[in-house]
């Protein structure tokens, strides 16, 4: 049995094999061949298991979540026998006598790159179709003759690092846990482990050769067994059951009200990504939904979503909380959150660099669109709206002003939406700072603790290496939530806090005492914080 100790990202404990997952092999081979009729034969192969591969992909997402979202999969099928791509492979293994996943290696960075530097839109987002084809291939050639691990039963995915995008395009039934080696506790792919309720590890020294071992993750002290011995597995499966019996214990709170002992009423909502996530909360029995991190259904994609797309996930997240609220985010791409199909530049400082409400606001075609998607879907339940990301009164007048051009144009279509309270995210020094300004110009704000903490006190929340220094109990950072609940309730808004904060139970007392109304908290942690509000004596 081997032992490791990493950092804790997500609790519980999770038991069975792991699935090793490199996102590219980024040291692709050069080889010299001598027979190229073989190196093409070994291509085709691979050709037809990526053709297998993809029309179980299309047949397995057209039965869960229908055939649109096939559709990209159906351009990869396409993109893949494309002549050009093949006779550029096909040179370079009988011309240069190189062998075949080097040749697909560069075929793919060639025909990317000519298709990023395309005018017309549509072929520019092909480029990572090629990239994520190539990809494939290389992962065929490259996997033959090492251990064959299907990925039929549910495995913990073992990884140097993981990336939200990556992170949003698992199955998640299939996934036991994450363990990387890279990665910080406050990045938003650990964010999204704990949204999913999946244990997780950081900073964990993993090793190709584990694939298809039998290993224990313990979510909750950080230490994972690999070849676990007789004993540790019956031990880690105890505490299973214990663990499993706690949350049991918790679902009493279901249908409780999130009160005070003397009667100071507290919204608790949870956090989401995506539809399956809404499923979540109200299975936690959460009141709402305080964040909808609408990001993720760009992060899912190759390409933007179009209204439709978007309109569907909202319209569906509607009618799923039937009636509760559900404050939908406006996306939040950009430091950590990338899109390669948006084709933003690579940046020295990204966490303080173009993202977010920036890039709306900069790129109105692509704001207008998500705008016109949560206003269409407003008929079909409470929605809200919300901004992230804001440093300034005239971002946000310039917001209201897209809002009413927005509201005119679904108005002369005649196309039915609600009026919404808006509000924005203060996870900036800067908003906290005016909070008293902006507070006249939305309905409600919500407070962003993970990028509050880290804008305050100069702490880069991916950086592992500082999360020391990444304190969120910091007296600045208490001080200007506090600052901000004061100065919204004296302009007329609600205020609530979505960052992880919601969920420190540490904490709740003090939060309640500074008069917050609203705690949005991953759905796994509702009926824990429900506990803890019941029991503040205030
Ligand atoms: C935050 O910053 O606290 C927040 C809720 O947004 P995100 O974690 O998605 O940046
Ligand atoms: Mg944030």
């Amino acid at each position: 049995m081997e032992r490791y100790r990493g950092k804790s990202v997500s609790p519980n404990i999770a038991i069975g094999r792991i699935w090793f997952y490199e996102k590219e092999k980024c040291q692709i081979e050069k080889r010299a061949i001598s027979d190229s009729a073989a190196e093409w034969k070994r291509y085709e192969d691979a050709r037809n298991t990526a053709r297998d591969q993809l029309k179980e992909l299309m047949r397995k997402i057209e039965e869960e979540v229908g055939e649109t979202n096939a559709a990209i999969f159906d351009v990869h099928a396409l993109l893949m026998e494309d002549a050009d791509y093949n006779a550029y492979i096909r040179r370079m293994i009988e011309v240069q006598m190189v062998n075949a996943e080097y040749a697909v290696h560069e075929a793919g960075i060639h025909f990317a790159e000519m298709f990023a530097a395309m005018d017309d839109e549509y072929f520019r987002a092909r480029a990572a179709d090629i990239r994520d084809i190539s990809q494939r291939l290389v992962g065929i050639l490259t996997d033959e003759g090492a251990e064959n691990v299907s990925w039929d039963e549910p495995m913990i995915v073992v990884a140097p690092d993981l990336v939200p995008s990556e992170t949003v395009q698992m199955d998640r039934a299939k996934v036991l846990a994450f363990v990387t080696e890279k990665g910080s506790v406050n990045s938003h792919a650990a964010i999204l482990a704990r949204t999913m309720n999946i244990p997780a590890l950081t900073s964990m020294p993993v090793k190709r050769e584990w694939n298809g071992r039998l290993a224990i993750v313990d979510g909750s002290s950080g230490i994972l067994y690999v070849d676990p011995d007789l004993p540790t597995l019956e031990r880690m499966r105890r505490y299973e059951k214990k663990e499993k019996k706690a949350a049991l214990e918790l679902q009493k709170l279901k249908g409780q009200e999130t009160v005070t002992q003397y009667g100071k009423k507290i919204r608790l909502y949870a956090n989401i990504g995506n539809v399956t996530d809404a499923e979540d909360a109200l299975f936690q029995d959460a009141e709402g939904i305080g964040l909808f991190r609408s990001e993720f259904l760009y992060l899912e994609k190759n390409s933007l979503p179009t209204e439709k797309e978007q309109f569907e996930s909202y319209r569906a997240v509607a009618e799923k909380m039937k009636g509760k609220k559900v404050i939908i985010r406006t996306m939040d791409i950009g430091a950590d959150k990338q899109a390669d199909y948006l084709g933003l530049e690579k940046e020295e400082n990204p966490a303080m660099g173009y993202r977010a409400i920036r890039i709306c606001l900069d790129q109105q075609e692509i704001f207008r669109t998500q705008l016109r998607a949560i206003y269409r879907a407003s008929v079909y339940g409470t929605v809200a709206v919300m901004f992230p990301m804001i440093i300034s009164v005239e971002e946000v007048r310039e917001i209201k002003r897209q809002i009413e051009a927005v509201k005119e144009e679904l108005r002369q279509e005649q196309i039915p939406f609600e009026e919404i309270e808006t509000g924005i995210m203060i996870e900036t020094p800067a908003a906290a700072l005016i909070s008293d300004e902006l507070a006249r110009e939305v309905d409600f704000f919500s407070i962003g603790t993970n990028d509050l903490s880290q804008y305050t006190l100069a702490v880069d929340r991916q950086n592992p290496q500082l999360e020391r220094f990444f304190d969120p109990h910091h007296p600045a950072v208490l001080r200007l939530i506090r600052m901000t609940v004061e100065n919204g309730h004296r302009g007329g808004c609600w205020v609530g806090i979505c960052g992880e904060l919601a969920a420190d139970l540490t904490l709740t007392e003090e939060f309640i005492r500074m008069g917050i109304d609203e705690l949005s908290v991953s759905p796994p942690m509702v009926l824990p914080v429900r506990e803890a509000v019941r029991n503040v004596a205030l």
